[in-house]
């Protein structure tokens, strides 16, 4: 979108520094691509380069996971952008077990690190900038399955709630020296990693009610990583300059509401 600025027009995001963890493919790669699109400059990370990385945008490997990931790519961040303006947690993932019981303890550990604990890490590095600066906006991508979470998922289902969690208190905390923090929590979207955990839902053959595997939702498709992109920008926008805590659901109205 162009916006209009003493008379001149001028991209959403021009002159914004966007840092996106998971930007190679899928959901990370679409908000990458958005955020480019609005004219902001950014930096995108995954464990490995591949050719899916979209044209225009920084990258460096860095595994998320890790305390030391966390650090490398926030002093890239700083090296490469100068500071972030623009924080987009999108890495995430896990893959279904037979039931709960079969979720092996090092699965527990690296759904938290992975899905909860990286963006504590990186938010603890960035957000000190942010507000010197008393300006930011933060995006947390969780899921909607937190809102039915089942056996075989709890690993991930249960990180992603601590993020939510997480996610409403830094608000409030940061709210004073005006950093937005939000979450965006998608349904089911075609992309490498989501089709992965549903083709394992599908091998290990899960009773019906511990997957959401096999219909569509009620607006009729399954969503495209360009839908979640979408309430990204929107949030990383001036037009959501008024929210901050609040979590979108973006799942074609599939997951009960509470
Ligand atoms: P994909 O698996 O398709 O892509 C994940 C991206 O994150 C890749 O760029 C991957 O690159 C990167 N990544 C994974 N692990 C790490 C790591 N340890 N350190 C750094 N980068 C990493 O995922 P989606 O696009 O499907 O999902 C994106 C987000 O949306 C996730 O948080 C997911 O939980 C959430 N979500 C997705 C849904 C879906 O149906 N697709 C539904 C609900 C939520 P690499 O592997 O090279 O590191």
């Amino acid at each position: 979108m162009t916006i209009v600025e003493n008379g001149s027009e001028k991209r959403e995001l021009a002159g914004k520094r966007a840092l996106v963890t998971g930007g190679s493919r899928g959901i990370g790669a679409a908000v990458v691509r958005q955020l480019l699109d609005a004219g902001a400059e950014v930096l995108t990370t995954a464990r490995s380069a591949t050719s899916t990385v979209p044209e225009g945008a920084a990258f460096v490997e860095a595994d998320v996971r890790t305390r030391a990931g966390a650090e490398a790519l926030a002093s890239a961040a700083r090296d490469m952008l100068g500071g972030v303006d623009i924080l987009v947690h999108n890495a995430g993932g896990g893959q279904p077990y037979k039931d709960s019981a079969a979720i092996p303890d090092e699965e527990w550990q690296d759904a938290l690190n992975l899905n909860y604990l990286a963006s504590v890490r990186l938010d603890s590095l960035l957000a000190p900038g942010m507000r010197e600066r008393r300006s930011g906006r933060i995006v947390h991508i969780s899921s909607a399955a937190v809102l039915t979470p089942v056996g075989p998922f709890l690993h991930y289902t249960t990180a992603k709630a601590a993020l939510e969690n997480y996610s409403r208190g830094l608000a409030s905390e940061l709210a004073p020296f005006g950093i937005r923090v939000n979450t965006v929590s998608p349904g089911r979207v075609a992309t490498p990693g989501g089709e992965a955990t549903r083709e394992e839902w599908a091998r290990l053959a899960l009773a019906p009610g511990q997957t959401n595997a096999d219909d569509t939702t009620p607006l009729g498709r399954d969503g495209r990583p360009d839908d979640i992109a979408d309430a990204v920008l929107f949030l990383a926008s001036d037009r959501a300059s008024w929210l901050t805590g609040s979590n979108l659901i973006v799942d074609g109205g599939e997951f009960p509401r509470g």
